[in-house]
């Protein structure tokens, strides 16, 4: 108890600290965005199309950055409606469609049953598609991910499993951590946002990992929302 609110106030001091951020950063990024794109339009060779089109690329990496964290630094109370898990998983698959076929990723659906439960649509397909968009990064070419989908009287358990690098045990302790990350693009807020999602919907994550091997990564929600 102690600790969820140290991290609590851990979380909204660092919240306050990247929203002043955030704001600072997103204006003269638009300037410079602004700026590629006229100098791209006028360049008169292909390697300066293409620089500037790489500045745009990096500028839109930064800007995705900036969303996250002004979603972690201020996250939005939740809408909780009736809604079919079936559904949003479909969503969560046709939004990363590209990307898998990119790595020639198998998906392995195994979600027939209608599951109905009470929830925010966009904040909870946000949280699958960090999930899975991290068991993506993970994989190697040609990996294997699976999707299961199960419930009890109260609960629905979505796993999203992968084969891919793992995690040590330091790393499977941080990856909820705001700004832990391994990977040269990432910004460490994905998986802190969806725990805080998670967290408004009265559910849990549940992680195992294993280095080399793969990691398994549970969502835990109730399928009806008591009162707080
Ligand atoms: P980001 O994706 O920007 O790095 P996240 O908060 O989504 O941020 O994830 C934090 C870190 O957790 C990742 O950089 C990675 O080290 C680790 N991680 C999360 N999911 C997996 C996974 N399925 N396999 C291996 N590592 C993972």
């Amino acid at each position: 108890m102690e600790e969820q609110l140290a991290r609590s106030h851990r979380l909204a001091a660092l919240g306050k600290m990247a929203a002043g951020i955030a704001h600072e950063i997103r204006n003269p990024l638009g300037t410079l965005r602004g700026f590629a794109q006229y100098f791209g339009a006028r360049a008169e060779d292909d390697a300066s199309r293409e620089y500037s089109s790489l500045m745009i690329g990096e500028v839109d990496r930064l800007n995705e950055s900036i969303s996250s964290l002004l979603q972690f630094s201020r996250p939005r109370e939740p809408e909780f409606l009736p809604l079919e898990l079936e559904d949003l998983l479909e969503k969560m698959e046709k939004l990363l469609e590209y990307d898998l076929k990119e790595k020639n990723i198998t998906l392995e659906k195994s979600y027939t049953c209608s599951i109905q439960i009470e929830g925010d649509g966009d904040l909870l397909l946000q949280v699958l598609l960090n999930v899975l968009k991290n068991a993506l990064n993970a994989s190697e070419t040609d990996g294997l991910i699976s999707v299961t989908c199960e419930n009890d009287d109260e609960h629905i358990y979505i796993t999203v499993k992968d084969n891919g690098v793992g995690m040590s045990r330091v790393e499977c302790e941080q990856m909820f951590d705001p700004f832990f990350t391994t990977r040269k693009t990432g910004t460490g807020l994905g998986l802190t946002v969806s725990h805080q999602i998670v967290e408004q919907h009265q559910g849990l994550f549940k992680v195992t990992s294993e280095q080399g091997k793969g990691t398994s990564v549970t969502i835990i929600l109730p399928q009806r929302q008591r009162e707080q």
